[in-house]
């Protein structure tokens, strides 16, 4: 018998050190001897338990059938005789309760029987609870069988089970499994089950305290709970059951069997019996639970590995090194244990040689490695960065040496580029003509605590000698209130940007353009300025110079008497100076904005914008006479010259104009062309006068007639209508030739006009034809019929023409002097191309001298004797077809001068 069934014994209640059963000597003074009638009446009793049995309430006769339970009556039915040579098993009613098993026999006994019995309770005990133990092996072992087989996922499911298994087999209402919570500091609820009607006692992770724990002194038995105040929480107020597992670190499960009392419920169990059914429940649960634990925390080292490009690495006898296989794949080895020397053949040369003698030290001394190293997975691949840790593990033949890797790509990457942009900027600084300062803020006042070393070579000065207020001192006199400003502006506003002038150790001056931004803490308290100090001294200067020389150009636009502007391309006005001012009668502020045009005619303004139109950047210049009506002042005439200012596009942006007031000149000019006019009109005075002569001659002619017949008393009324009709037609002549004399002898228009030049021939012609036939000149003209316009006064064109057939009347008429026979003529023709007519005209009076040729032009240039040659005729007409725009000039012909009058075609709208 071992002591938990001892022990068991006491917890189902049994009085200890019950005999068994078996193979008793039929001793008197033990057991029950029970003395019989011959009709089985009891006549008394003996031996000691006798004392245990049910006392019967005193009658006159009784039976023995009165002490046995009903079933046990059936045995000895009919007399004792009949009983003989049986073992009789009979359960006797007993004082306790639970019946009396009792084996015996009968004897006779004198008259009567003797029954004499055992107590046979223990030996039937002990089978029933064998036969108990065996099922109850039976189902631990099925249900760790269940459990150990199941997966993880259907652990909880089988589980519960299990436990409805346990609570129906062994009639426990509410069972639970508590096992240790994950902080180890308190028991909980893994898994229940609660049979149907009984009380819900327990929910799923449920805490329980460590109130289990003043259980576990006892452990590993089972143990009834007693219903006390600490295990309230467990069980509640029932009865309570708990029953331990332990592992080697101790109680490591309670089996919770609550509601239940074991000595009732399950009495042929043993202590051994309830903890083998307690293993076999929890061992394979936490067996599973730590299992699949330690595969999360294997997942999650991997994934950790993994993310972080970092795994754990172990040399192996100095020669093979095993890595982690994270760091396998991230480095691209195929395998994750390789040789050292593969291993160090990844390694950047550079670093190669420090690893491998790290990894000496930490063999040979156990020195901790800790190494940055360069590896290249492949071949192709990018160099990573890895920080190379390790140690060694225990000490003598079973030291082990590990590490780990991490990748650090990221951080040195960051660091290279930081130091890269941190190079750059020391580079940028120290070559750039700035100086970079901190000062800070003590008490209301910044003190230079930091200058960049280019204040050196820019002002001479080092931060000593700014130091404790010395940097006043540097700062120029007259510039030290704009510097006060600029720190009280700083301190107030958080940045400021101003300019001042700092004398350098020579004593030269600076001017620096400060930039400064004033750093708070997190109360908004100043902490220091940090700023930067630029030298602008040669742009200052360069600034100062384009100013004065801004000025003296501005002086001199100002002061100058030529008119000076600046327009846009629509014509208004950017600028001005005060001569343009002048002539326009306005102030020049008023200028800018004003359009040029609205002092010219519309045919002005398109002329004028037609000629800007052709300004390029190659030909920005154009020069022409522009004719205004100005305020106050009738017409006035301008030598204006145009230069164009163009963007990169070549498109005009503005234009800058000089121009002079040509107006005297243009009224002395036109004045002499009326001269010159006059002086052709008194030179064809001659012929005019034979031009007015013919009619008057035909006139006289036939009112000499007409009397003639009036005398002779024959006149027809016919033939005086013929004779007044003829002179009617010669008064119309004469007064055509005296009209075209008037109209030519007026002064020209101010404007040019657009007409087309056969109109010139024609006049000319009625002026001059009659007087050259006269004179016996033949006129040779070439019919023509163009439709072209030329821009400028028609009467001017006259005058050209009238000079040129003069001319050449007069060279022809002296030619005939010299020779009678001489058959002088004049030829007038006109053509024209797409751009311009060309008027000619010729003789055939020999020409001119080829040394004279250059000359004719100049004015006061005569060959003819003084009083009869002017020589301004060819001048003048010069001036004249050169002012509408085209160009007069003489060859010498056949034979005779040939002129050309070449025009520019009018482009009419
Ligand atoms: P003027 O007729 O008063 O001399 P012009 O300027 O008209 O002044 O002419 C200048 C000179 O040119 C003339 O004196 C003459 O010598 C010469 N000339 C002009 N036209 C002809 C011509 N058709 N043939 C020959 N000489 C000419």
């Amino acid at each position: 018998m071992s002591p938990g069934d001892t022990l068991f014994g006491r917890l189902l209640n049994r009085p200890p050190g019950t005999p068994e059963a078996t193979n008793l000597p039929l001793v008197p003074g033990v057991g029950l001897q029970v003395y019989l009638d011959s009709e089985g009446h009891v006549e008394h009793l003996g031996g000691p338990v006798r004392h245990a049995l049910l006392r019967l309430t005193a009658r006159s006769v009784t039976h023995l059938t009165d002490y046995l339970l009903p079933h046990s009556g059936l045995v000895v039915e009919g007399r004792p005789q009949d009983w003989q040579g049986q073992t009789l098993d009979l359960d006797f009613f007993s004082q306790a309760g639970p019946p009396l098993h009792l084996r015996g026999w009968v004897q006779p006994q004198g008259d009567g029987w003797l029954l004499h019995l055992l107590d046979i309770g223990d030996l039937l005990g002990e089978r029933r609870q064998a036969r108990s133990r065996e099922q109850c092996q039976w189902l631990a072992g099925q249900i760790r069988e269940q459990l150990r087989l199941c997966s993880f996922t259907r652990l909880a499911q089988v589980l519960g089970e299990q436990l409805q298994r346990v609570s129906q087999y062994l009639h426990i209402p509410c069972l639970a499994l508590a096992v240790l919570d994950d902080q180890e500091q308190g028991w909980q609820i893994h898994q229940h089950y609660c049979a149907p009607g009984a009380p819900q006692l327990w929910s799923p992770a449920q805490g329980l305290g460590t109130a289990l724990d003043s259980l576990n002194s006892a452990a590993p038995q089972a143990l009834q709970a007693s219903v006390q105040p600490r295990l309230s929480s467990v069980f509640g107020p029932n009865p309570g059951f708990a029953v331990p597992y332990c592992d080697a670190q101790g109680v490591a499960a309670w089996l919770l069997c609550a509601d239940y009392d074991a000595g009732q419920q399950a009495p042929d169990l043993g202590d051994r019996d309830w903890l083998a059914l307690a293993t076999a429940i929890a061992a394979p649960l936490l067996e599973s639970l730590r299992e699949h634990r330690h595969q999360q925390q294997l997942e999650r080292l991997e994934a950790l590995q993994a993310l972080l490009g970092t795994g754990w690495w172990e040399v192996f006898d100095s020669a093979e090194v095993q890595l982690a296989r994270s760091l396998a794949d991230s480095l691209g080895l195929p395998a994750t244990r390789l040789s050292l020397q593969d291993w160090f053949a990844r390694v950047h040369p550079a670093d190669r040689d420090e690893l491998r003698s790290q990894l000496q030290a930490l063999q040979d001394e156990g020195t901790p490695l800790e190494l940055c190293v360069r590896l290249q997975p492949c071949e192709q691949a990018q160099l990573l960065w890895y920080r190379v840790q390790g140690q060694a593990l225990g000490i003598g033949a079973g030291r082990r040496l590990v590490g780990f890797m991490l990748d650090i790509s990221d951080i040195k990457n960051q660091q290279q580029q930081a130091a890269a942009a941190h190079a750059r900027l020391d580079n940028l600084i120290a070559s750039s003509p700035a100086v970079i300062y901190v000062q800070r803020y003590v008490e209301g006042a910044l003190q230079p605590t930091f200058f960049s070393a280019s204040l050196q070579p820019l002002l001479g000065w080092s931060l000593a000698d700014c130091s404790d207020g010395a940097l006043v001192e540097h700062v120029h006199p007259d510039d030290r209130a704009v510097y006060f400003q600029r720190t009280r502006q700083l301190l107030r506003e958080g940045t400021v940007s101003t300019r001042y002038r700092v004398l350098d150790r020579q004593g030269h001056a600076h001017w620096l353009l400060d930039e400064a931004k004033l750093l708070r803490d997190d109360l908004g308290l100043p902490v220091e300025a940090v700023g930067l100090w630029l030298d602008i001294t040669e742009a200052t200067l360069a600034a100062e110079q384009v100013r004065a020389s801004e000025e003296r150009y501005r002086i001199l636009v100002e002061d100058s008497p030529a008119m000076i502007c600046r327009y846009r391309p629509d014509l208004t006005l950017i600028f001005g100076n005060r001569p343009l001012a002048t002539y326009l009668e306005c102030a020049p502020e008023q200028l800018p904005g004003v359009n040029l045009g609205s002092w010219m005619s519309d045919e002005q303004r398109a002329a004028f914008t037609q000629r800007l139109a052709q300004l390029t950047p190659q030909v920005p210049v154009s020069t022409a006479e522009v004719n205004l009506r100005l305020p106050g002042r009738e017409h006035a005439w301008w030598v204006w010259s145009d230069r164009g200012v163009f963007d990169e596009q070549g498109r005009l942006l503005e234009v800058q104009a000089v121009g002079r007031d040509n107006t005297e000149v243009r009224r002395s000019q036109q004045q002499l062309t009326q001269s010159a006019k006059m002086a052709t009109l008194g030179e064809m005075a001659t012929g005019l006068a034979h031009e007015i002569n013919q009619p008057l001659n035909v006139m006289r002619m036939a009112i000499v007639n007409v009397l003639k017949r009036l005398g002779n008393g024959d006149v027809q009324v016919d033939y005086l209508t013929d004779k007044l009709n003829r002179i009617d037609a010669q008064v119309q002549r004469a007064a055509r030739v005296v009209d075209h004399m008037r109209v030519f002898g007026r002064r020209s228009e101010i404007e040019q006009h657009p007409f087309n030049p056969l109109e010139a021939i024609d006049g000319t012609l009625s002026l001059l034809s009659e007087g050259l036939r006269g004179k016996g000149v033949e006129l040779r003209l070439k019919e023509s019929d163009l439709q072209v316009q030329v821009r400028g006064y028609v009467d001017q064109l006259e005058q050209v023409l009238i000079n040129l057939m003069v001319n050449a009347r007069d060279a022809l008429l002296s030619k005939r002097e010299a020779d009678r026979d001489f058959q002088p003529w004049i030829a007038v023709s006109a053509e024209s191309d797409e751009h311009v007519v060309r008027l000619w005209v010729e003789d055939n009076g020999g020409g001119i001298d080829q040394r004279l040729l250059e000359r004719i032009f100049e004015p006061f240039f005569t060959t003819k004797p003084v009083g009869v040659g002017t020589g301004l005729g060819l001048s003048v007409s010069y001036g004249i077809v050169e002012n509408m725009g085209g160009r007069l000039s003489v060859r010498n012909g056949d034979e005779g001068a040939r002129f050309c009058i070449e025009l520019p075609l009018a482009v009419v709208d």
